[in-house]
């Protein structure tokens, strides 16, 4: 009853529900086809240490491109993959390509860094997640704390359900961290029942931080919190050099955002990386 498409359509414009209807199952079905036509892509943000400007890690964000219905932004076809079920395929390829591309750096004689992958919710959910990772580490030869994965808060499982899973995703080496902290309706909870390595501070705690701001006293509570917790804490969407400044006042170590560089094709990272250092 509840799609969570058909939600979001406003009442009274029949026609616009149809074509939003049709491109949604447009979307669906060039997905079917996307990963055997090649036509998805990675990019990868860096990770990057404030204190000696070097990359600890890149973070890889799924690119989508199709003859038909043109580019399409993961803010809106993975839902639609996770609807259609589609996302167990795409999950995959992304966690496999992510590991292989990782492993090729390290072998090029790049300094070891880590890939983050983004999981979504039915993946997370579906029982054969780690038996899954952990075929694709053996057989891209990458070493699991290079691996690091990224899961929301909107879970939506039992606590205790995705305390067994982290468990197990754990155990084969790899690191978690809890993507978006501070917009879902239960972080302090999922910090408090579920085995986190890390939390990514929101985008929208970061924009135009300055001292004194509400934003500015959450952001230095939750770094005080991750301290006392032993997390890292990594603030996504850093744009300017006023909102690193104030991050590293507070002691924050990890920023990832377009100050230091946006998402970028695998042909660009080394050169981003010489950059950098
Ligand atoms: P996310 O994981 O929170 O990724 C961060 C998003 O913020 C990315 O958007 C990135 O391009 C953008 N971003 C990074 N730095 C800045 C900045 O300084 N300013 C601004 N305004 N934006 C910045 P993107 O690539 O469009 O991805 C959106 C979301 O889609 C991701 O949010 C993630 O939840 C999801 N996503 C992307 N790739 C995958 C994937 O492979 N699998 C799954 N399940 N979800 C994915
Ligand atoms: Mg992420
Ligand atoms: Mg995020
Ligand atoms: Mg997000």
């Amino acid at each position: 009853q509840s799609d969570g498409y058909m939600d979001s359509m406003q009442p009274g414009a029949p026609l616009i529900n149809g074509a939003l209807l049709q491109r949604r199952m447009d979307i669906e079905l060039y997905l079917r086809h996307a990963i055997m036509k090649k036509e998805f892509n990675l990019v990868y943000q860096p990770v990057v240490d404030i204190s000696t400007n070097c990359v600890v890690g890149l973070e890889c964000l799924l690119r989508w491109d199709n003859d038909n219905v043109g580019y399409v932004p993961p803010s809106e076809f993975i839902a639609i993959a996770e609807e259609s079920g589609l996302i167990h395929e795409i999950g995959e390829w992304v966690l496999r390509e992510a590991c292989r591309q990782n492993r090729k750096w390290q072998l090029a004689g790049l300094p070891p860094m880590f890939v983050a992958v983004n999981l979504s919710r039915k993946q997370f959910n579906d029982c054969r997640l780690s038996g899954t990772i952990a075929a694709i580490l053996e057989e891209t030869g990458l070493e699991p704390k290079y691996l690091e994965l990224e899961i929301t808060e909107s879970l939506s499982v039992e606590a205790r359900l995705a305390a067994d899973t982290l468990g197990k995703l754990k155990e084969l080496g790899l690191r978690i961290a809890m993507d978006d902290f501070g917009t879902g309706y239960s972080s302090l909870g999922y910090l408090r029942d579920l085995p986190m390595d890390k939390i990514k501070i929101d985008q929208s705690f970061i924009k135009g931080l300055q001292h004194g701001q509400v934003n500015a006293i959450i952001v230095s509570t939750m770094l005080t919190m991750a301290k006392q917790l032993n997390l890292a804490v990594v603030a996504e969407g850093v744009e300017t050099e006023e909102e690193l400044q104030v991050l590293r006042e507070y002691g924050c170590c990890f920023v990832q955002g377009y100050y230091y560089s946006k998402p970028v094709e695998v042909r660009h990272i080394e050169e981003m990386l010489y950059q950098l250092a």
